[in-house]
C-alpha cells in the first residue's frame, strides 16, 4: 500500500515555511495531499482558488503532491483518502502544546493514524500565516516569506 501523507492546514496563506516541511516530507512519502481545510464560519483572508493556484504554481511538475480542499474532522479526510498519517510542521514550544492536544485527540478518534512532525528550519521559525497576511496588507517586502517561485503579483 502506498504511504500517503494528509499536511492539513489553512494555508491563508501558503509560507515558504510550509513549503519547506513539504519539500522534506516527500523523502518520507509516496506521496502528500496537501489538504485546504474549510471553516464555513471564519472567513478567509485570501480567497480559496486563489490558495489553491498558488500551492499548484509552489509544486508544479511534481507528480507525488496534490492539493484538496475539505471540511470536518481531518481524520475522517484521511480515511476517506486510505491515508494513515497527518504531517504537521513544529516552530515553537507554543506550537508542539497545540499540536500535542489535537495529535492525542486524533489518536482518541482513530488510532490507526499516526501524525509526523517535522521541526521547522531555524530560519522559518518566526514565520506564519498571521505575519505573511499583515505584511501583505501593508505592502511590506515579501522576500524570505513567501515560496520560491511565488511573487505578490500570485496573490491578484
Ligand atoms: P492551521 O490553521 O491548521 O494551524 P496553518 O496553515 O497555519 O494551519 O499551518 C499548517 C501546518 O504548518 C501546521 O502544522 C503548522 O505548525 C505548520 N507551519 C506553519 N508555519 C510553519 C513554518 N514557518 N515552518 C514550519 N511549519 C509551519
Amino acid at each position: 500500500m502506498k504511504r500517503t501523507a494528509v499536511f492539513p492546514g489553512s494555508f491563508d496563506p501558503f509560507t515558504i515555511g510550509h513549503e519547506s516541511i513539504v519539500r522534506r516530507a516527500i523523502g518520507l512519502f509516496d506521496n502528500i495531499i496537501i489538504a485546504i481545510g474549510i471553516n464555513n464560519k471564519k472567513p478567509s483572508f485570501i480567497d480559496l482558488d486563489t490558495r489553491i493556484k498558488i500551492i499548484k504554481k509552489v509544486f508544479e511538475g511534481e507528480n507525488r503532491i496534490e492539493i484538496k480542499v475539505y471540511s470536518g474532522l481531518t481524520i475522517d479526510f484521511c480515511k476517506s483518502e486510505n491515508c494513515k498519517y497527518i504531517l504537521r510542521g513544529l516552530r515553537t514550544s507554543a506550537d508542539f502544546e497545540f499540536e500535542r492536544a489535537i495529535g492525542q485527540t486524533n489518536k482518541l478518534l482513530n488510532s490507526e493514524i499516526e501524525t509526523v512532525f517535522l521541526l521547522s528550519l531555524p530560519q522559518h521559525t518566526f514565520i506564519s500565516s498571521s505575519i505573511l497576511r499583515e505584511v501583505i496588507l501593508n505592502n511590506g517586502k515579501l522576500d524570505g516569506l513567501l515560496p520560491s517561485n511565488i511573487s505578490a503579483a500570485d496573490f491578484i
